[in-house]
This record gives structure tokens, C-alpha cells and sequence, in this order.
């Protein structure tokens, strides 16, 4: 961390910060300039991050040099983690495809979509058991009954299955039965839930907020790793912008920010992103192209009937044509699905 002074400052706003640093158990290295000066502190961060030097006499401004998250930076970590979901692995050796019903919304809704998963060439089935839904008149989800058809499509496809945990006092339960827990754009700073599912045994998929930077969504990321779970996946869902014609806008950038800023794998979700079906593969594919992880859709055999999100569900076909596309561009760029 770095201290500017002002013009003005004193000698004794000087020796002042220098004992207030030396008491927080740092070092303070004084750079006298012909008209400023600045001061280099060193020593644990976290202890200066704490004290409020911005509102010291005779500091001007305080410039953060490291980052505000340790554990997920690829700083510290310059190898790619893979996290492993059931038996299917999501990190740089595949192109994980996750797919499955946006909502479960009965057994045979919900079998038909783990099929068409597993037709498609998905390894790690998506459902909602609970739903975090904006209107609270929407369809709020099937809640334990759903989590039970999820285990049952586990069960005949064999795929893992990762679903959404909307509340701190559901964790131990949604636990027992998914593979990996959700959190969704709209608890991606529900620091309580972070902090209970950091303690799980079980991978966490953290969706970007629809109006988190990159910083906030990693920063995130780092409230699980320090409960002691690191098994995290990064999910780009598209963030809110000015632009109505697509219910969000997918910010591939900020994928690939992401993906460099931290060593944990990055998926995109295309289908929250867009919203419109049409958008969905064209999304993907531009996903796998720009260097993503995986990527997370939305399937129903009927979207015009579906309970949730039907607009931007692909159909059973729809899905393995994709999954088609996907493995011919993966293997163009010297990577697998
Ligand atoms: C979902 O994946 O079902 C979902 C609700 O997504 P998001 O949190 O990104 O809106
Ligand atoms: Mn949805």
C-alpha cells in the first residue's frame, strides 16, 4: 500500500503515520518528493486495509497495490485449478458442457431434459429445486420434492448434478443431495450464504451479480475459499447494462479477466445471459472460442410450456446440435468437449 501526502503535509502527519503503522506491527518507508511525499508501507495488508489512513491529517490519497482477494488470485497461484463435480471435471483440460431444466418441474419434465443432457454430450446436469424468482408470484420452484426427481435423474443418467441454494438454512439439506451448490446472480453477495456454503464438503458454482465488477464477483469467490472451500466454479450469466434487446450482456471480457485474475475455472451461462434461444448457440460458441471452461444451458421439450425461463430454453434438438457445433469448434482449437 502506498501513501500520498499532500502539498501540505506536515512533519508530524508524517511521524504520525509512521507510529500509527509501526503499531499495527508494519514498516513505513518515507519518500520525501521536491513538493510531495509519499509512503510505502509494509508489512500484513489486511491489518492496513483496516485503519482508516484516508482520513489521516496531511493524506492526500491511499493507492492499494495487492489485491483485495489472496486465495483465488492467480497471483499466488499461478497453476489452473480444476474442481472436480461427481465424476466429471471442470477446468482447462475439457470444455464442460452442464445443461438441464432452468426449473424442475416434474419428474418426467425434468427425465426428459437429464436425457437430452446426456444426448448432447453434457457431463454435469443443471435443475432448480429452489428458485430465486424476481416476481413472487413466478413459480417458485418444486423445493425438496425437486431436489428428489434431481437425485432420481441422477441416478438413470449417472450425471452429477448441480443445483441452487437460495437460502442459508437450506445448505446442510440441498448438500445431501447436490454434487455442487449454485449460488445465483442475486446471492453472489449474500455474505452469510458464501460463508455457509464454504464450510460444505461440496463444490460451489458462484454466478457473477448482475451488477458486480469482476473485483466484487472474486472478492465473492474469496468469502467461500476462506471457510476452508476452495472448490469453486466461476459462471458468467451476463450483467446488466443499458441494453434491453437481450435480457443481459454477456461480458466475454469479463470472462477472460476473470480467468486471468484468478486460478479457479470460468463458465459461461448463456442462456441467463441472452434470454432468447436464438442467442444461445451463437453465445456458446463465441464462449468456447474466446477460452471459457464450460458452458451452462438451459433445455426443455417444450420451452413454450415451460413454468420458467421457457424463452431461452433450447429444445432437445436444439441442445445436440450444439453439442455438436461445440466438439467440431473445440477440436479446431486444440481442445476437447
Ligand atoms: C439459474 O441458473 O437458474 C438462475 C436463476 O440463474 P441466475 O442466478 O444467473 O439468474
Ligand atoms: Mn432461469
Amino acid at each position: 500500500m502506498v501513501v500520498v501526502m499532500k502539498a501540505t503535509a506536515t512533519e508530524d502527519d508524517i511521524e504520525h503515520l509512521e507510529e500509527k503503522v509501526r503499531e499495527a506491527g508494519g514498516e513505513a518507508f518515507v519518500s520525501r518528493g521536491k513538493s510531495r511525499t509519499i509512503i510505502g508501507l509494509v508489512g500484513d495488508t489486511a491489518r492496513f486495509t483496516g485503519m482508516p489512513i484516508q482520513t489521516y491529517q496531511g493524506v492526500d490519497h491511499v493507492i492499494l497495490i495487492g489485491k483485495p482477494y489472496k486465495m483465488v488470485a492467480r497471483e499466488l497461484h499461478p497453476v489452473p485449478t480444476t474442481v472436480k463435480v461427481g465424476p466429471a471435471a471442470v477446468g482447462r483440460e475439457s470444455f464442460s458442457v452442464i445443461a438441464g431444466p432452468c426449473a424442475v418441474e416434474s419428474e418426467e419434465q425434468a427425465m426428459r431434459a437429464a436425457r437430452a443432457a446426456v444426448d448432447a454430450g453434457a457431463t454435469i446436469l443443471r435443475g432448480g429445486a429452489y428458485k430465486p424468482r424476481t416476481s413472487p408470484y413466478s413459480f417458485q420452484g418444486l423445493g425438496q420434492r425437486g431436489l428428489e426427481i434431481l437425485a432420481e435423474c441422477r441416478a438413470e443418467t449417472g450425471l452429477p448434478v448441480v443445483t441452487e441454494v437460495i437460502e442459508s438454512r437450506d445448505v446442510e439439506h440441498v448438500a445431501e443431495v447436490a454434487d455442487c451448490l449454485q449460488i445465483g446472480t442475486r446471492n453472489m453477495q449474500n455474505f452469510a450464504l458464501l460463508k455457509e456454503v464454504g464450510q460444505t464438503q461440496k463444490p460451489v458454482l458462484l454466478k457473477r451479480g448482475l451488477s458486480a465488477t469482476v473485483e466484487e464477483w472474486l472478492m465473492a469467490a474469496e468469502y467461500i475459499a476462506q471457510r476452508g472451500n476452495s472448490e469453486i466454479i466461476l459462471c458468467e450469466r451476463g450483467i446488466r447494462t443499458f441494453e434491453t434487446a437481450t435480457r443481459n450482456t454477456l461480458d466475454l471480457a469479463g470472462m477472460v479477466v476473470a480467468q486471468n485474475e484468478s486460478h479457479l475455472p470460468v463458465i459461461v451461462d448463456p442462456s441467463h445471459a441472452t434470454g432468447q434461444h436464438e442467442l444461445v448457440a451463437p453465445m456458446a460458441r463465441a464462449a468456447l472460442a474466446a477460452g471459457a471452461d464450460g458452458v451452462m444451458l438451459d433445455v426443455h421439450h417444450a420451452p413454450t410450456e415451460a413454468l420458467c425461463d421457457g424463452a431461452q430454453a433450447l429444445t432437445p434438438e436444439e441442445l445436440a446440435t450444439l453439442g455438436e457445433d461445440l466438439t467440431t469448434l473445440a477440436g479446431a482449437l486444440d481442445r476437447r468437449v
